[in-house]
């Protein structure tokens, strides 16, 4: 049994347990990070394509107002480049595959101004929205009773503006409008800063990419830490009753002034706590629950699609990849198309096998992009539910009634225990920027206790 002391232990090392120990170490105060994988990154994973070329197979993007995420990449060496978006868009709708151009489809006047509408009002929800403290908004009761179905209903007009908002709502939280809290929607969209923002690739959190896979600004920032980041590691239980907290894993005990807790809830939910936490803490990480996702990717010579003046983005009504994008390397070589399943299709396509994924998948891009898409040289997928330590994605989200009756617990430290993690964020919640943000907040909360 390995045994480590520090002033601080930070458990997980994704980009906000990783941001927390670096912060922490900036300050003077010694850390050992715990690790349940023999990897760090947690929900952003770079995979091997070969000669040279990686692609992520989880969190990837960065765009406009994700500073923090920018500033990281940059102290890491790590560069952006554009996510490919020059030429048409293409929209499958009732059977019909057409070019558009713009972020929103052109399937009739009616369902653009719909779409429009839609958005406005939504985007003035969300400029109500007390970021710290969302269960403070006013009418937050009301907001936080009603799911984004019920609100789609009375303020979506148009069937086209329905399926439109609806695609937007799963390619964003990997959940369909009935999971979801209206408030929470608001409260997302308020942390982003605008609707826009979380759908653009242009001028949105798709804008840009990043050189040698996003799971490098990870990779790099730990490689800061060194033996302080103990892989392979499991944490079980916590044992804060004392001065010392404990902090047991498989093979390996840490002890601690402070731990900070850098998971998603769900999994915090699992590690059994000595003495047992508050019954609305735990209530909160009953009520979390992830998103579904399979990011499903195939690989073509050459990127052909571009040659016929088309950007690679595409929607479709029937999928089941409904969001789709061209996700070849920078130089454009190899060609790949990225279709996500997402909210119902994920749970549907997580429980055949992969052989059956990759046939429902390339079928899709076979009817938007022609024959020559219905033969990749090679497919790849990560279902994210099935990782142990994720559980699912993007994130976490809350369903109806969640923010106003346990909202407070999410940040709100027990004890020496601190809690982190893109869940935790008020700004870019959900994001790789959220999840650094929410380190450099745990930090300082810590610093400030020791
Ligand atoms: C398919 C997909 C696409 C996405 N696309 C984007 C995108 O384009 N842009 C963007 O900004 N975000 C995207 N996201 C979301 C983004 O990846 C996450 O918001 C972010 O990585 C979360 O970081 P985190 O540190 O909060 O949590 P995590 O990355 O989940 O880190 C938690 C760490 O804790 C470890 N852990 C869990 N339990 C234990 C335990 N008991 N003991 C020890 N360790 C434990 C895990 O292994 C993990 O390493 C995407 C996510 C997915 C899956």
């Amino acid at each position: 049994m390995a045994e480590h002391e520090a002033d601080v232990a930070v458990v997980g090392a994704g980009f906000a347990g990783l941001t927390a120990a670096r912060e922490l170490e900036r300050r003077g105060h010694s850390v050992v990070v715990i690790e349940a994988r023999d990897r760090v990154g947690g929900r952003v994973l770079n995979e091997d394509i070969g000669d040279g070329n990686v692609l992520e197979v989880g969190g990837q993007w960065v765009g406009p107002g994700q500073d923090r995420l920018y500033a990281l990449a940059r102290e890491m060496g790590v560069e952006t480049y554009p996510t490919h978006a020059k030429g048409e868009n293409l929209i499958e709708f009732r059977g019909e595959v057409k070019r558009y151009t713009g972020t929103i489809p052109r399937i009739s006047a009616a369902v653009l101004a719909d779409v429009a509408q839609a958005q406005r009002k939504l985007d003035r929800l969300a400029r109500k929205v007390d970021l710290e403290a969302p269960w403070r908004t006013p009418d937050a009761e009301r907001l936080d009773s009603q799911t984004f179905w019920s609100w789609m209903r009375r303020n979506v007009y148009t069937a086209g503006g329905r399926m439109l908002i609806e695609l937007g709502i799963e390619g964003v939280w990997a959940a369909e409008p009935k999971d979801l809290s209206l408030l929470h929607v608001a409260f997302y969209v308020a942390s982003a800063g605008k609707y826009d923002l979380l759908l653009d690739t242009e001028g949105g959190a798709q804008q840009e990419r990043f050189v040698g896979g996003s799971q490098l600004v990870a990779i790099r920032a730990a490689e800061k830490l060194g033996d302080r980041v103990v892989l392979g590691a499991p944490v079980r239980r916590i044992v804060h009753s004392g001065e010392t907290v404990s902090v047991i894993a498989d093979g390996v005990t840490a002890w601690a002034k402070r731990v900070i807790v850098a998971i998603p809830p769900p999994l915090a939910g699992r590690i059994a706590y000595d003495p047992p936490l508050p019954g609305h803490r735990d209530q909160l990480t009953q009520r979390m629950p992830q998103g579904s996702v399979i990011k499903c990717m195939a690989i073509y010579d050459e990127p052909f699609w571009r040659k016929d003046g088309l950007a690679g983005i595409a929607t479709s009504d029937v999928g089941p990849a409904k969001v789709i994008f061209d996700n070849s390397p920078p130089d454009g070589s190899p060609g790949v198309l990225l279709g996500f399943l997402e909210g119902r299709r994920a749970r549907e396509y997580t429980r055949v096998s992969q052989q059956e994924r990759r046939e429902a998948v390339v079928g899709t891009f076979a009817r938007l992009f022609g024959p020559r898409a219905a033969d990749p040289e090679r497919y790849i997928d990560k279902s994210w539910a099935e990782e142990e330590w994720t559980r699912g994605c993007y994130g976490c989200y809350l369903p109806t009634g969640g923010w106003t009756a346990y909202g407070d617990a999410l940040k709100a430290p027990i004890g020496r225990i601190h809690w982190a993690g893109t869940e935790t964020a008020s700004v870019w919640m959900g994001y790789i920027d959220g999840a650094i943000r929410s380190g450099e907040r745990a930090a300082a909360e810590v610093a400030a206790a020791l």
